[in-house]
């Protein structure tokens, strides 16, 4: 039986030869995508020239190992593009109305603040540390951007503390999917840990049924998709059973398997009876790797753990070495996650809260990006970073110069990357993302 055609097929049959023999599927997804649009439709000479471009700085060379790549070179093309090209700048506004798409955001990491009052008054929970909504959210915020992943992690003792009643949890998932809708998310995989949520008695699959009640009714008559991770404690030892849980909930809108929680001394192997039973149920996994801790943490999550996809990844930059000229030479771990097309859920806001990285300007993303690494943006946490989906996008925007062809070449590979099914994931690529973008791109091309 011939293998699934690829979600780019149609995108080949526009695309020079030579970029086709390079392979690099992501980036194909370029020209197509602006052929369809109205008002950039005279640009496609200059995309293809600059994919090519692209393709020839990153695309690995068979005769040249070790791997090498110019990033400066594709730089300098993103520049030239970018002047060369018209097209407006995205705006806030604009990025708010494209339909995106979310893979990394944890649950008790989202609540609205006003909601974390509420909860805890209800239950007489006094330990917050004010009952002004504004106060509180720069609170967590100020107690995130702190450096140091276990200080990042410090503030979820009090949104866990209020989320332990069946009610409680269902109105946080249904709040959840609503914010995300008005911030335009077609797509989102959220993740929690139902082993948090049972203080107040609940069994997992209580919290599980909980949580997907939430969803269901937060998506209900908005235009998003959302799907549930669970993770496992990577401190703890309940893994196995998350698993089993979350095996049990396939068909009821669980699409998944992680861990998390504070890396460095807790390596992801400890929990492989875990991964092994979700891949013997050929089901999926992502795991936290290679954010407080590094390269041994990201090879474990892939080699013996089978994760399909790395929570951050960031640290994989320690495997890629820089010259002065702005080559790029990856080791075998980086090379392997590029050339096997490894999705990274990047969280660039939240990566320098813990101090993965240095900041948004320097984050990873940037060279990754260049070098053709199946990068997405997320969120991770948006009540503890303040953020939302649009605006990291539009911090991309700012920091990197990024267009609406990066924006969207994100956002594609975030919905190619996602753990549907291919058909909606298919459906969504084709039926939402290209034309909401398209739509998006035309009105912003329009003089004003
Ligand atoms: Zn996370």
């Amino acid at each position: 039986m011939p293998p699934d055609p690829p979600l780019e097929a149609a995108v080949v049959a526009v695309v020079a030869p030579a970029a086709v023999v390079a392979g690099v599927d992501d980036g194909l997804e370029l020209p197509h995508a602006v052929a369809t649009s109205p008002a950039t439709a005279t640009t496609d000479a200059t995309l293809v020239n600059r994919l090519t471009c692209d393709l020839l700085a990153t695309a690995p060379h068979s005769a040249a190992r070790p791997n090498i790549a110019t990033a400066s070179g594709a730089r300098r093309d993103e520049r030239a593009y970018h002047e060369a090209v018209t097209e407006p700048r995205p705006t806030l506004e604009q990025i708010r109305r494209v339909p995106k798409v979310l893979l990394h955001d944890h649950l008790d990491g989202g609540l609205r603040a006003q909601t974390v009052i509420e909860l805890a008054d209800e239950i007489g929970y006094r330990d917050l540390p004010t009952d002004d909504p504004v106060l509180l959210a720069q609170w967590f915020t100020d107690g995130a951007d702190r450096q140091d992943l276990p200080k990042y992690l410090d503030g979820f003792r009090h949104t866990v503390a209020v989320m332990q009643s069946a009610d409680a949890l269902a109105r946080v998932a249904r709040e959840c999917a609503e914010d995300l809708a008005d911030d335009g998310v077609a797509y989102a995989e959220i993740r929690y840990a139902p082993e948090l949520h049972q203080s107040g008695g609940l069994g997992l699959d209580e919290v599980v049924e909980a949580v997907t009640a939430g969803f269901a009714e937060g998506s209900a008559g908005r235009p998003i998709t959302v799907y549930s991770l669970l993770t496992a404690m990577r401190t703890a030892a309940q893994s196995l059973s998350i698993a089993e849980v979350a095996v049990r909930h396939r068909d009821s809108g669980v699409v998944g398997f992680d861990i998390a929680g504070a890396e460095a001394g807790s390596p992801p192997t400890r929990h492989l009876d875990a991964f092994d039973f979700v891949r013997h149920s050929n089901f999926h996994i992502t795991i936290h790797a290679g954010e407080g801790f590094g390269l041994p943490s990201i090879w474990e999550a892939l080699q013996w753990c089978g994760a399909e996809r790395l929570g951050h990844g960031v640290r994989l930059i320690d495997d890629i070495s820089l010259d002065d000229a702005g080559h790029a030479t990856l080791g075998p771990l980086a090379s392997y996650v590029r050339d096997r097309r490894i999705p990274l859920e990047m969280c660039p806001t939240s990566n320098v809260h813990t101090g993965a990285a240095a900041s948004l300007h320097t984050h990873p993303i940037g060279l990754l990006r260049r070098l053709g690494f199946r990068v997405t943006v997320n969120t991770d946490n948006r009540l503890m970073s303040g953020v939302t989906v649009s605006g990291e996008l539009q911090q991309m925007v700012e920091q990197f110069d990024y267009g609406w062809d990066d924006l969207q070449w994100l956002t594609i590979n975030a919905m190619k990357s996602a753990f549907a099914h291919f058909d909606e994931r298919l459906a969504l690529i084709n039926g939402r993302i290209k034309p909401g973008f398209a739509a998006v791109r035309a009105e912003a091309a329009l003089p004003a």
